[in-house]
């Protein structure tokens, strides 16, 4: 323990940088605040260009030798990460949902199982990364993935230790060496992901966590001429930052961004069903990227999804995320809080219905809300909330359906109830979306590409699109049985 370290729920967590395999403080801290009760958990090392330029330097050096460090070793490494994290679930648990206010009960169930399992298929993938071998005239192609460098990834605060592992577990994998910026609203369990990552005997400066406001590391992260990937998950109008400042190195960028998904409900679906899915959306109190925020409901059944989901809906408890019971917590932070209510109350003024919902709890809790009677040009429709909000239009013939669902910026995701496959499969078709359910909500295999269209994205990560990413792609021509120059 040092004049560093925080308890957080018994955990002790350290509040400094990892740097080249050793703590480091910054003479100025930022103050971590809990979403549960805005209580203070402590000061947090604040970081400026400096120790985002020492961090660059460590992962420049530490990156010829874990480059030339063979697969299987790289991947047993990874595994004992995921060892790590498997052993300290519990503790994960409690010191993320203190510090974003996400469900104790789903970190420990299902997102910290999910961080192992992100170091676990990543290392298992890279073991098995290949590409058949294919011939021209003669001459033989093969194709192979080589560490492209130093990596920055910058992640936001939603699901803080998930969304920086599926970064962090394939970049690790690809033989790169990484410096994660994690969001300053939730920066804990990057630090104690450095703690595991050392234990397992990951090499000092493979992974390095810089902490602090994205205004003050970013530019230095992300301009830097040594950085030779960076991975970005949060808003667009910080992507657009982050591709300016990128620009002049042309560094290569994977961006996975906002989004406005709809839920389609068809008049043929299961209403249960489609129920089941958008009381689901409720998840996080509303701060999932991949949320469909917009219901689009056939005219015949829209009275009857409108009871069933106000039904439902009614049967959730808000209120502290570390209890069992609760369903939905509260949200990240008051300034999150009031961004949600105005753009609530922008939505009544203009014309909008509040069905359930359409105000503040207090500070931190937002009331589960739906909207309707929103025009589908309007705010509430086009723009993502980040919150509780969701929002019901009808259509009445399939291709009205398709049109609204297409019409915003975003192609995140979209959701589909219909009992007819042949509908499910003419609908997909049209939609533009980087990730389609039908019938079914959030399952997500790794080996599954993922990203978004539109301003919901650059590219897509996930099994071996992850490695197309985080590596240089070389193909090399050999001639086994002599050059044949048609030329
Ligand atoms: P944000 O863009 O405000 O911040 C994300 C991260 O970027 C933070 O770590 C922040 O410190 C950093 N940052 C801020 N300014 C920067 C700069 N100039 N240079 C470099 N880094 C900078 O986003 P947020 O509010 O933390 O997250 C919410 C957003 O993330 C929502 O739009 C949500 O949809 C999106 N999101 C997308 C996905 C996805 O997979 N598509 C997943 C989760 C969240």
């Amino acid at each position: 323990m040092t004049e560093h370290t925080l308890t957080v729920a018994g955990v002790a967590v350290d509040t400094r940088h990892w740097i080249g395999g050793r703590r480091v403080a910054s003479a100025e801290t930022f103050t971590d605040v809990s979403p549960i009760d805005g209580s203070v958990i402590g000061e947090i090392s604040r970081g400026t260009a400096l120790e985002a330029a020492a961090a660059v330097a460590a992962a420049k050096a530490a990156f010829p030798a874990w480059a030339a460090t063979s697969r299987a070793e790289r991947a047993r490494i990874l595994h004992a990460v995921a060892d790590g994290v498997e052993k300290r679930i519990e503790e994960l648990s409690i010191v993320e949902t203190t510090d974003n206010g996400a469900l104790l009960r789903s970190h420990r169930r299902g997102v910290m199982p999910r961080v192992a399992h992100n170091f676990r298929f990543f290392a298992d993938w890279l073991l098995k990364l290949e590409h058949e071998d294919f011939e021209t005239r003669g001459h033989t192609n093969h194709v192979s993935w080589d560490p492209a460098g130093p990596s920055v990834l910058i992640t936001p605060w939603n699901a803080p230790l998930m969304l920086a592992t599926w970064k962090v577990a394939p970049a690790l994998a690809a033989g790169n060496t990484v410096v994660l910026k994690p969001a300053e609203w939730s920066p804990l369990t990057a630090s104690l992901l450095a703690d595991i990552a050392a234990e397992a005997g990951l090499p000092a400066g493979v992974l390095n966590v810089v902490q602090g406001y994205g205004s003050e590391v970013g530019d230095a992260l992300t301009s830097h001429p040594d950085v030779r990937r960076i991975s970005f998950t949060g808003s667009v109008p910080t992507a657009r930052r982050i591709a300016e400042s990128a620009a002049g190195n042309l560094t290569p960028l994977s961006l996975e961004l906002g989004g406005k998904s709809p839920l389609l409900v068809f008049a043929d679906a299961d209403l249960d069903l489609a129920v089941d899915l958008a009381v689901e959306q409720y998840d996080n109190a509303g701060q999932v990227c991949l949320a469909a925020t917009r219901f689009l409901v056939e005219e015949s059944v829209a009275k009857e999804f409108t009871r069933r989901f106000v039904e439902k809906a009614a049967t959730l408890t808000q209120g502290d995320p570390r209890h069992e019971t609760t369903d939905i917590g509260p949200n990240i932070h008051p300034r999150q809080l009031e961004k949600i209510d105005a753009f609530v109350q922008r939505a009544l003024a203009a014309g909008a219905r509040a069905v359930i919902g359409g105000h503040r709890k207090d500070t931190q809790y937002y009331a589960p809300t739906l909207l309707t009677d929103v025009a589908q040009d309007s705010e509430i429709v086009q723009e993502e909330v980040f919150g509780p909000v969701l929002t019901l239009q009808t259509f009445s013939t399939e291709e009205e359906a398709v049109r609204l669902a297409n019409d915003t910026r975003f192609g995140l995701a979209a959701t589909l109830a219909t009992a007819d496959a042949e509908r499910a499969e003419r609908v997909t078709a049209q939609l533009v979306a980087g990730t389609v359910w039908v019938n079914c909500f959030f399952v997500r295999d790794l080996q599954a590409p993922f990203g978004g269209s539109r301003h919901s994205g650059v590219g897509r990560e996930g099994g071996t699109w992850s490695f197309d990413f985080y590596c240089d792609v070389k193909n090399t021509v050999t001639a086994p049985n002599g050059w044949k120059n048609h030329g």
